[in-house]
């Protein structure tokens, strides 16, 4: 009865232990970027000619060259050493979500045995990590599994710190020798890429004069949940599967937004200040905040950046909140769904695409040109959305999301787009061509002036809506909290570039009739015809859009990711890869294998863990129950009086049942033979899950009944609210 006494002891240690005070931290100023080698830091350090050239290679993307990489790694070095690192890492994001590192020691023993330090341009520039631990789809042969690494300049050094001391990290590409992209990083820069190449025609096309290179940008928040370890390590589902997979609900759940949420735990408080100044000084603008739909969740959300860079930043700051959390006693779980029938945790990616000459695109803007420019890069948006909507479902497909997306806290599985009522109006009267140009040469009847003097109005909100326009950017809010940003933003990226690619072709044909605007609103025209019905304003929760979606807009309803992956492999997604660059067949091959892998692994891990957890500690302890039932029954019936035996009967039954759910999962785990990888996933989807569920059901209604010094898992409640 071990686990009983480890949870209880838990609760105890955790209610007594001395509460943290509210730590002073530093000005903002004393520590902002302090450990980051950035542009301000290298303007000291280097020659003018070397920052011109790493300036110019950050802005256009251009290949560095080797003397400038010298001295750059001279410079990096010395900055790095003065501040007592001894190690420096390349940082690489391979095709999972993770964030994976190669160190190594700026210390190699010269031929006399005395330590110099050695670290060139060369080093710098390239890496040589033993790539055969990563996923690779197929791409790689073992015997050729060597890829390299290689610094990424647009995103710059830092130094982490760790109990074992300071280590230079140098964010980098990982790519095969062939020349493949081995990771998550090298596709978002070429669909930044494709994007750039599509708009810089659509602008020419408009008639700007100078147009500088455009960029996408991202603010991503991130939401988590924060548990005592305490309890995480009385529940080997936490800590192997970042989720309960068992807990009866709490009789006090988040329908009780009380006073609980009016104040963060003093704990969170001072854990919540030490994150942000570990984020500040890695130069990342984040703000940690009290979440306000679950107990025990949070938010963290830090202002946005040119994509590559709030890619990087986001993997950095789940780095850092985890390992802080390890530090203050709690666990980050950054699952998608740790507590059934609570709120899950969601990663909203806000995206939009602008350069230094003319702004954010995505804004309206205040002029009528800007306007313009504004109303076909938001279309090119909708034809994405409702082109690729699949392959949008596909990219934020993972086990652990597919718990919160149509669930009805969460945005559902149907990609739409949201646009505001204002905007949404525009394009319908674009559609139903009440903005037609005239006969006489370009002026417009009445809707011209609506048009010209759009404004953007971010108070419209609608929270159901998986990719909603929030007045100068667009915002995919059915990302989950787990997952690595690049990926949504390599679809987004690139579906824009392929609908600016479209829109560049019909303007240009568009534009022979001389007049812009008439050439802008027919091309809009033209593209609402074909793709409006992926516009939708309603609520995305209900069933009658469900029903709506499919039967007359007919768009896609893929609640799992074994119904929304095998897009990747869609004739369509693999031309508009290929078309845009970004991906070669091969790359996305690869990268379907690789996710469906994962999902499949994470459902047979969870399975295990379950017959696991049902077998060693659930049902031994309602064995225990019934016995300390049976005991004080006997002991009753020699006083004479006769206990009544109903609830032994429903812990007996339901245990049993249990164990006979049990039996069934592991029948069914031991299923090996599929014709292909998508039966495979679609059996974890329909069987696997089925059958977890069944047990759960059964587990969950011992907990009710089971005494309570007698039950192992820590409970919700516990989980919840106790700091
Ligand atoms: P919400 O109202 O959705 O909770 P927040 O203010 O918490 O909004 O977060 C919005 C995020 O969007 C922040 O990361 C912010 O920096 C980012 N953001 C704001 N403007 C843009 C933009 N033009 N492009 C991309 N991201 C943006
Ligand atoms: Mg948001």
């Amino acid at each position: 009865m071990s686990g009983n006494i480890s949870r209880l002891k838990a609760v105890e240690n955790i209610t007594t232990q001395e509460k943290a005070s509210v730590e002073k931290t530093e000005l903002l100023d004393n520590i902002w970027a302090t450990d980051v080698f950035n542009l301000a830091k290298m303007e000291k350090a280097l020659s003018k000619k070397a920052f011109e050239s790493i300036k110019k290679t950050i802005q256009t993307g251009e290949a560095l060259e080797l003397d400038t990489a010298e001295e750059i790694a001279t410079a990096m070095k010395e900055w790095a050493l003065a501040k007592g690192v001894k190690f420096f890492s390349h940082i690489f994001y391979p095709m999972t979500n993770a964030t994976a590192e190669k160190h190594d020691a700026f210390i190699v023993t010269d031929f006399d045995g005395g330590a110099i330090s050695k670290f060139d341009g060369a080093l710098l520039i390239k890496g040589e990590p033993d790539g055969s631990s990563f996923p690779n789809g197929g791409i790689r042969e073992t015997n050729a599994a060597r890829g390299y690494t290689a610094w990424d300049p647009s995103s710059p050094a830092y130094i982490m710190h760790t109990q074992n001391g300071a280590t230079l990290m140098i964010p980098c590409v990982f790519a095969s020798w062939t020349g493949e992209a081995l990771d998550k990083k090298i596709p978002l820069l070429r669909s930044n890429a494709a994007m750039n190449t599509a708009a810089q025609k659509v602008l020419n096309l408009m008639g700007e004069g100078e147009v500088s290179p455009l960029n996408s940008s991202c603010g991503a928040e991130q939401e988590y949940f924060l548990v005592d370890e305490k309890f995480a390590n009385a529940r080997p589902d936490l800590l192997l599967a970042g989720r309960t997979l068992f807990g009866a609900a709490p009789a006090k759940g988040q329908e009780f937004d009380d006073h609980y949420f009016g104040a963060i735990p003093s704990r969170v408080q001072v854990y919540m200040q030490d994150a942000e100044d570990r984020l500040y000084r890695l130069g990342i603008p984040a703000k940690t905040h009290h979440n306000e739909v679950a107990p025990g969740q949070f938010e963290i959300a830090p202002y946005f950046e040119a994509a590559n860079v709030a890619a990087d930043h986001q993997q950095l700051i789940m780095t850092v909140l985890q390992n802080t959390a390890k530090e203050h006693g709690f666990i980050c779980l950054m699952h998608e769904k740790p507590f059934a029938g609570i709120n899950g945790s969601g990663k909203h990616v806000n995206w939009s695409v602008g350069n230094s000459t003319q702004g954010n695109l995505l804004d309206p803007g205040n002029t009528p040109e800007e306007n313009l420019n504004f109303l076909l890069f938001c279309g090119a948006v909708i034809r994405g959305v409702h082109k690729y909507g699949p392959l949008l479902r596909a990219v934020i497909a993972s086990a652990s999301n597919d718990h919160r997306l149509g669930a009805n806290e969460a945005p559902p599985a149907i990609l739409s787009v949201y646009l505001g009522s204002q905007l949404e109006t525009i394009f319908d009267d674009i559609k139903e061509g009440k903005l037609s140009p005239t006969d006489d040469g370009g002026i417009m009847d009445l809707g011209l002036s609506q048009i010209m003097n759009f404004k953007r109005d971010s108070g419209d909100r609608n929270r159901t809506s998986p990719f909603a326009f929030t007045g100068n950017r667009f915002e995919f809010r059915a990302v989950g909290s787990s997952q690595s940003v690049s990926g949504p933003l390599i679809a987004m990226n690139t579906m824009l570039a392929d609908s600016l690619e479209w829109i560049a072709v019909k303007l240009e044909e568009a534009l022979k009739g001389g007049d812009k605007t008439a050439a802008v609103i027919s091309v809009l025209k033209e593209l609402m015809l074909l793709h409006g019905s992926a516009v939708f304003g309603g609520d995305g929760y209900s069933a009658e859009w469900h029903e709506m979606a499919v039967k007359e807009r007919g768009l896609k309803n893929l609640p799992t990711t074994a119904d929304a992956l095998p897009y990747i492999q869609d004739a369509e997604i693999i031309e508009l890869f290929k078309s845009t660059g970004v991906l070669t067949p091969i790359e996305l091959e690869s990268r379907y294998e690789i996710y469906a892998e994962q999902y499949i692994m994470s459902i047979e891990v969870e399975a295990k863990l379950v017959i696991d957890m049902a077998k060693t500690l659930i049902y031994p302890a309602a064995v225990n129950y019934l016995a300390s039932l049976a005991d004080a029954a006997s002991g009753m019936k020699e006083m004479g009086i006769d206990l009544d035996s109903g609830t032994a009967k429903i812990v007996a039954a339901r245990a049993n049942a249990m164990m006979a759910a049990v039996n069934e999962l592991i029948e069914a785990s031991a299923k090996e033979d599929f014709a292909s990888t998508n039966e495979h996933m679609k059996y974890c989807a329909d069987v696997i899950r089925g059958l977890m569920d069944k047990v759960r059901e059964h587990a969950d209604t011992l907990e009710c009944e089971v005494d309570d010094t007698l039950w192992p898992l820590p409970k919700y409640q516990e989980m919840l609210f106790i700091k």
